[in-house]
């Protein structure tokens, strides 16, 4: 007999849907869960995450409290991005903490609440609303990564010390040309003005 210690709990064929019909209204029992499931997709933010279909390492334990299913653990999984100041590609393992109760009856009138539904509970969306807003929205390859030289893309990091470019904006060159146009004017000007005040005397 093939070991299903990881699928026996799956109903379906999406395996972050678990049955709980044997923890049903049975408070005090408890059970572990574990098994490596594909990464539903989106468990990413624009620069970094969980690629869809890569593995997931879940462990998770499944107790049975009076007002529902308490689901507690962690996932694993690696996570692939690139550093936001010099694209250089990132590569992280994440360990992410995982805690839901799954009510049998909705309480209030707040909507989204997790519930035992036909004595299963999806963690898919658990596991989601846990990995997303663990992710870097500006994820670095170092805290003191300089990224990348806004004129010529070299990577700062490994260009040679103080590397800048001596171009200046146009307007500026521009300006700078005029305002030396009219110093010389003045200058001469003034000397003229010396130079005749001179010879009066
Ligand atoms: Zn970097
Ligand atoms: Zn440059």
């Amino acid at each position: 007999m093939p070991s299903t210690r990881s699928t026996s709990t799956s109903t379906t064929a999406n395996p972050w849907i678990l049955s709980v019909n044997d923890l049903v209204q049975s408070p005090g029992n408890m059970r572990t869960v574990e098994g490596i499931w594909p990464a539903p997709d989106a468990l990413s933010v624009p620069l970094f995450g969980i690629q869809q279909g890569a593995d997931v390492d879940v462990e998770l334990r499944l107790e049975s409290v009076h007002e529902g299913i308490l689901v507690s653990g962690q996932v694993t999984a690696d996570a692939n991005g690139e550093c936001s100041r010099c694209l250089d590609p990132l590569h992280e393992t994440l360990v992410v903490p995982v805690q839901e109760l799954f009510l049998y009856e909705p309480e209030g009138d707040e909507e989204d609440q997790p519930l035992v539904q036909r004595d299963t509970v999806d963690v898919e969306p658990v596991v989601r609303d846990s990995v997303v807003p663990s992710l870097p929205f500006q994820p670095v390859c170092r805290d003191d990564c300089q990224g990348l030289c806004g004129q010529c893309g070299i990577r700062l990091d490994e260009a040679p010390e103080g590397h800048h470019h001596e171009q200046v904006d146009p307007r500026w060159a521009a300006l700078a040309a005029f305002a030396s146009e009219q110093d010389t004017d003045d200058t001469g000007l003034e000397e003229k003005t010396s130079d005749h005040e001179t010879e009066e005397r």
